[in-house]
């Protein structure tokens, strides 16, 4: 009993977390039920997370158990295969759609696209089904993508996945250039050496305190099993950032973005 609420005096001193990556697709249903994976974020120790899944019926399934901790984002995959395939397939603006009138969501993604892709009638017509309906968008794109984005809707608010893995200084460029753009650090570990931050990362994060965002990308049934060990890591590198930078990463950025949709949720 005494070693329960110890327990429970230590995970609620620890910093919030907010994951801005997490997908709940079809092939991970049948080896963690909704309910297990809802426990796993739980168990975490995670505020919220942003949640998409192909299909989008797993992000419902999971919202509907724990509507304090889900925050749902809107994919526009019926199954994990379509990750190139849907930007030269326009029908998926329809799905969209039907599912943005139905459901609530902050933003639209993860979606997946590169260069000149990002031009194709179905990127734009997603880029401005959330400009109509005040979303953010998850894009999973290079710096090249982001760019088209941005000028097809220069108001775009965009979470920029593991920042399209470009290098820190063109990241750092893409912060300048572009104001609505954050970077979601989801699979990217240059910026942590021996638990620490590297001086070169830290220079960055200082500079950009309030564009970075946490995730942990359960892209396959087997990330479920690393959620808990991830964040932990993810715990350790923050912890060596000073405040308010930490908590900024941590979850105040991502619930700054939530916030600035018009119709928050
Ligand atoms: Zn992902």
């Amino acid at each position: 009993m005494i070693l329960v609420l110890f327990g429970s005096i230590v995970r609620a001193a620890e910093l919030r977390l907010f994951d801005t990556h997490i997908h709940y697709s079809h092939d991970a249903w049948e080896q963690y039920p909704p309910q297990d994976a809802v426990d796993i974020l739980r168990q975490a120790g995670l505020s919220k997370a942003f949640v998409s899944s192909s299909p989008d019926d797993g992000t419902q399934r999971l919202y509907r158990l724990a509507p304090d901790l889900v925050v749902p984002v809107l994919r526009p995959y019926l199954k994990r295969g379509e990750l190139h395939s849907w930007v030269d397939d326009p029908t998926i603006l329809t799905m969209l759609a039907e599912r943005l009138s139905t459901n609530r969501y902050a933003g639209i993604g993860e979606f997946h696209v590169s260069g000149a892709d990002a031009d194709k009638p179905a990127v734009r017509g997603l880029v401005d089904l959330a400009r109509t309906h005040g979303l953010f968008l998850h894009a999973h794109a290079d710096a090249d993508a982001i760019v088209r984005i941005f000028n097809h809707d220069p108001a775009a608010r965009v979470l920029w996945a593991h920042a399209g893995f470009e290098e820190r200084a063109r990241i750092e460029v893409m912060l300048e250039t572009y104001p609505e753009l954050r970077v979601d650090l989801s699979f990217r570990f240059e910026h942590v050496s021996g638990g620490a931050v590297t001086p070169a990362w830290r220079k960055t994060f200082l500079r950009f305190p309030e564009r970075f965002t946490i995730g942990t990308d359960t892209y396959t049934p087997s990330r479920w099993l690393d959620v808990g060990d991830y964040l932990t890591w993810i715990r350790g590198w923050l912890a060596d950032l000073p405040e308010p930078v930490r908590s900024n990463i941590a979850f105040r950025n991502a619930e700054r973005l939530l916030e600035s949709n018009p119709d928050a949720m």
